[in-house]
C-alpha cells in the first residue's frame, strides 16, 4: 500500500510498504480522510521532535522511518482476536495516543502525561497517511452516521481544545479571548461556543485567520492596530475571565496574563520554543492563575457529540482537499506558504 514516512527534515517519501494486518486486539482501518497537523508541520521543517529517530519507540519499538499522520477517520475492515469494540463495517477514528499504562502518571488515568507516551503517526504503528491502518482497539472509537469521515478527522485536533477548555475555570456566561487563531485556535473558539462563553475576543495579527475567527462568531482584535490588552478591558470592563495562549510567542504571553480579569486564569495549549520571561506580580497582585495542557484524555466521546450538535463544522475548517500522491507539495509546502489554509485533509487513495 502507499504511504508517506518521515525520513528526515524536508525528507518526506510516498513509498510503497506491506499492508498492517489484524492482529491479536488490533482493528484493522481503512483510512477516509487524515488531516495534516501543525506537528506533522514541525517534523517536515525541524523533526525530529516526536519521532524516534536513533533508539526505537519504547512502546511501539519502531523509529525513522515512520509512517506519519494521526488525525484521521476510516472504515474498519477487518479486527483482531479478541476485539468486541467495534466490527467491520463500523465507521471510527482513532485516538492516537500509545501510553506505558504503569507510570504515575498512567496510573492516576492522565495517560496523556504518560513518561513515554508516544502518538500512532509520529512514534509508530502506521499512521493516516496510508491506505490501512491496524490501530489498537483501546484506541478506536465509533462516529455516528451523521458524522461525515471529513468530520471525523477533526476530532482529534478539536479533542485538544474541547481539553483546554474543560481544564479552564471557564463557566457558562464568562468571556474568554483566544490569543492565536489558527487551527487550534479556531477550534478553542468552537469549544468555548459549545461551552457557552458570553462574548468570545480573537486576536490574530493575520487578516485572514482573524476573518476566519469572526466567521466562527468570535470578535476579531488586531494586535498592530490596537492595543489588545487595554482593548479587552475595556470592552469587558475589567478583564476577560479566561484567556488562552495558543501562539508559542513569548510577549503573547504577557499580553495574555495582563488581559485577564482579577482573579482570571491563563491557558498555555501551546508549545514554546524559547523561555517567556513574566513578572511572577502579575500573577501574584491579581490573584490570578496559569495553567497548561497537553493533548487530551478522555474527551473523544464528548467531541463526537458536539460535532453532532454542528460544532467544530469541517465546511468551515477544511480549507483544502487533496490526494496522498500531492501530500508534500500540494499539503505540507501550501500550509508553509498560504496563511489562509486552516486544516488540509488527505483523501488516502
Ligand atoms: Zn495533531
Ligand atoms: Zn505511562
Amino acid at each position: 500500500m502507499k504511504a508517506l514516512r518521515w525520513h528526515g527534515v524536508k525528507d518526506l517519501r510516498l513509498e510503497n510498504i506491506e499492508e498492517p494486518k489484524a492482529l491479536k486486539g488490533k482493528v484493522k482501518i481503512k483510512v477516509e480522510w487524515c488531516g495534516i497537523c501543525g506537528s506533522d508541520l514541525h517534523e517536515y521543517t525541524a523533526g525530529p521532535i516526536f519521532i524516534p529517530e536513533g533508539a526505537p519507540h519504547p512502546i511501539t519499538g519502531e523509529k525513522a522511518p515512520i509512517v506519519m499522520g494521526h488525525e484521521f477517520s476510516g472504515q474498519v475492515v477487518e479486527v483482531g482476536e479478541g476485539v468486541t469494540k467495534v466490527q467491520a463495517g463500523d465507521r471510527v477514528v482513532v485516538e492516537p495516543i500509545y501510553a506505558c499504562g504503569e507510570c504515575e502518571a498512567c496510573r492516576q488515568g492522565k495517560y496523556n502525561l504518560c513518561s513515554t507516551m508516544g502518538f500512532l503517526g509520529l512514534a509508530g504503528g502506521g499512521g493516516g497517511f496510508s491506505e490501512y491502518v491496524a490501530a489498537e482497539e483501546y484506541m478506536v472509537h465509533k462516529i455516528p452516521d451523521n458524522v461525515s469521515y471529513e468530520q471525523g478527522a477533526l476530532v482529534e485536533p478539536s479533542a485538544v481544545a474541547l481539553h483546554a477548555v474543560r481544564q479552564s475555570k471557564l463557566k457558562v456566561g464568562d468571556r474568554a479571548a483566544v490569543f492565536g487563531t489558527g487551527p487550534i485556535g479556531l477550534l478553542v473558539i468552537e469549544a468555548l461556543k459549545a461551552s457557552g462563553a458570553a462574548e468570545i475576543y480573537a486576536v490574530e495579527l493575520s487578516e485572514q485567520r482573524r476573518k476566519k475567527a469572526e466567521e466562527l462568531g468570535a470578535i476579531g482584535l488586531d494586535p498592530s492596530q490596537v492595543d489588545v490588552v487595554k482593548e479587552l478591558h475595556e470592552r469587558t470592563n475589567g478583564g476577560v475571565d479566561v484567556a488562552y495562549e495558543v501562539t508559542g510567542v513569548p510577549p503573547v504571553l504577557t499580553n495574555a496574563i495582563h488581559s485577564t480579569c482579577l482573579g482570571g486564569e491563563v491557558m498555555i495549549v501551546s508549545i514554546f520554543e524559547r523561555e517567556a520571561p513574566i513578572m511572577p506580580n502579575d500573577i501574584v497582585m491579581k490573584e490570578r492563575t496559569m495553567k497548561g495542557i497537553i493533548g487530551y484524555r478522555d474527551v473523544f466521546p464528548a467531541v463526537i457529540s458536539l460535532m453532532e450538535k454542528g460544532y467544530f463544522p469541517a465546511d468551515k475548517l477544511v480549507t483544502k482537499r487533496i490526494k496522498l500522491d500531492e501530500v508534500v507539495t500540494e499539503g505540507f509546502d501550501t500550509l508553509l506558504s498560504e496563511k489562509n489554509q486552516v486544516k488540509i485533509l488527505v483523501k488516502a487513495e
